[in-house]
């Protein structure tokens, strides 16, 4: 008898083969049968009426820290998630030299907005080196199974020291060996690969820049030799290619990867999105893409199906006030006291006045779209819709009131008890529509990544993003063309387990691991985001719920029902690839 079957649902099996009516048999966490199963199991889960689709695989998060102290894995776990990797962008906490850990800690808030008190609170450090980060992660269960690339910050630092964290320092020629070393020692550990950022936006929390931000070709490309030399593991990357004005410095850094990827031959990604500054730069970088890969090369660009989202809020990191004096000088004020004075008609027109001033000195880019772009900024809708309409933005809406949008904003903010979220596309939405999403994410050359999950926990909650893309993509789209829904579920699944390569999982199939979704798609919907505070030490962080999944398996193991945990923790360790069935 097996142990699960799941009856009558549509099934897409992650191909991107055509939707087919059927069943799923399942035994020993691996399916066993799929189409007319004739047989009983232990359990069987009604799946008429719905979707059932390989389970999601989410290869660009940071629940490094998390994973440490939290099994469960949310948000990504409620949205249909069963296979993370992490380590991403070059940040992460392994490999540790004992005296470090505040600096990777102050480098994970400041990079990746993560409370630093729930980090030093939550992380158990049992740990040094990369291979003993494993160890440590592979004695935790999780509801998801669990991956990460060797991060390059971390090892710059273990390996250099405090020059390591100087992005000006070179590595000599025995901290270049010693960093190819532990790169080959992680790999051989089972790391899934190699990560590293070249990008302004990463600062520590006390603002100085990413030590990795312009490492050597020297350096990287003995790392690149490293990689070759293990024969293992995919590279992946952000660097300010999205936004850089020049061609030239584009070409340079693309020619960089290219050799990257020509020394290592393993497969590279790297982030690709569109900034308002630069919105037709990320085709510069498609362009150069397909043609690598007309040359034979491994690239890919990592997209996002939706607007890269910040979420703005006086609990928040972000809102349009923060730079003004008026308001920063509430930072430590009781949040009661402080709505109470962010109330007072006074403070408000003080405070509008000096976001006025500031406003006008501010160039285009992150800042200056935060402060003012209030022609992109939106209320959310409960379950949001996240084919944003400029005519429904804050700066519409004020308009048609006849009300400045900042004084509109400053008051939708104090809503709620202060707690009120509005959401601002800050990437992919830089011509008002998602014409150009559409473009990125049916290219053969980008895989669907870029979640972020686990990370910004006062900015961005887009671990959501593989429920958006059915609802927006498959179900809801009235803009713009939409996508059949077997090309999405096979971006969320077959092709990034290629990349990664994990064969064994992204497929409906028998010998597949039985990772799955069952999926009302009619009913299926995301919860505005809220702000909680869960993490260790009381950290904050945003989490957003979904309608729909009315169960998610995890290799045969039911993990979640209708959102609710089942207390199954069946999630592993990943190390490095996994084989086909035969
Ligand atoms: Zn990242």
């Amino acid at each position: 008898m097996a142990d699960l079957i799941i009856r009558n649902g549509t099934i897409v099996d992650g191909t991107g083969a055509p939707g087919r009516t059927g069943d799923v048999e399942i035994t020993d966490g691996v399916i066993t049968a799929v189409g007319d199963v004739d047989g009983s199991a232990t359990r069987e889960i009604d799946a008429e009426g719905a979707v059932v689709t390989p389970g999601f695989i989410d290869i660009h998060t940071h629940f490094d820290g998390q994973v440490t102290w939290d099994p469960i894995v949310a948000p990504s776990s409620l949205h249909g998630v069963t296979t993370i990797a992490m380590g991403n962008c070059g940040v992460g906490f392994a490999p540790a030299a004992p005296d470090r850990h505040d600096w990777l800690i102050s480098l994970l808030e400041g990079v990746e907005d993560i409370p630093g008190a729930a980090l030093a609170e939550g992380l158990t450090w049992d740990w040094e080196t990369f291979p003993q980060y494993l160890d440590a992660l592979e004695s935790k269960p999780h509801t998801v199974d669990v991956s990460a690339h060797i991060p390059h910050a971390a090892l710059r630092t273990y390996v250099m020291g405090q020059r390591g964290a100087d992005h000006l320092e070179a590595p000599s020629e025995g901290e270049l060996a010693e960093m190819a070393r532990q790169v080959k020692e992680a790999m051989a550990a089972g790391a899934m690969g190699f990560a590293t950022s070249r990008t302004e936006i990463h600062r520590t929390s006390t603002g100085e820049n990413i030590g990795t931000l312009s490492a050597s070709e020297t350096e990287l490309l003995t790392i690149a030799h490293a990689l070759r030399e293990a024969d293992a593991g995919v590279v992946q990357l952000i660097s300010d290619l999205y936004q850089t004005p020049d061609d030239e410095v584009a070409q340079r850094e693309l020619d960089l990867l290219e050799a990257f990827t020509r020394v290592s031959g393993r497969p590279l990604s790297f982030t690709m999105q569109q900034a308002y500054h630069s919105p037709e730069r990320w085709r510069f970088q498609m362009d150069w893409v397909d043609r690598m890969v007309a040359q034979g090369l491994d690239v890919k660009a990592q997209v996002a199906s939706r607007p890269i989202g910040v979420l703005l809020g006086l609990q928040a990191t972000a809102n349009p006030f923060a730079f003004c004096a008026s308001y920063g000088e509430l930072a430590f004020v009781d949040p009661a006291d402080k709505l109470a004075t962010l109330r007072d008609p006074e403070r408000k027109r003080r405070i509008l006045e000096e976001h006025a001033t500031i406003a006008a000195t501010l160039e285009p880019g992150i800042v200056q779209q935060i402060m003012c772009g209030f022609d992109v900024i939106f209320r959310l809708s409960d379950p949001v819709d996240y084919e944003l309409d400029k005519d429904w933005s804050i700066a519409a809406e004020a308009a048609a009131a006849g009300v400045a949008a900042e004084s509109m904003v400053y008051d939708l903010l104090l809503e709620r008890d202060g707690t009120q979220l509005l959401y601002l596309p800050l990437f992919n939405f830089a011509h008002g529509n998602f014409d150009d999403i559409h473009d990125m994410i049916t290219s053969p050359n980008t895989l669907f990544g870029l979640s972020d999950a686990g990370a910004h926990c006062g900015a961005i909650c887009d671990a959501s993003m593989t429920t958006s893309s059915l609802t927006v993509w498959s179900r809801d789209r009235t803009r713009g063309d939409r996508i059949p829904i077997e090309q999405i579920v096979h971006g969320h699944t077959l092709r990034n387990a290629r990349h990664m390569g994990w064969l064994d999982r992204g497929v409906l199939a028998p010998g597949y691991l039985a990772d799955l979704n069952v999926i009302d798609l009619a009913s299926l919907a995301c919860h505005p985001p809220t702000i909680i505070h869960d993490l260790p030490a009381g950290g904050r962080r945003l989490m957003q719920t979904a309608e729909g999944y009315r169960a998610t398996v995890k290799a045969g193991a039911v993990t979640f029902e209708h959102g609710e945990h089942s207390g199954e923790l069946p999630g592993a360790l990943l190390r490095g690839t996994r084989p086909a069935p035969a």
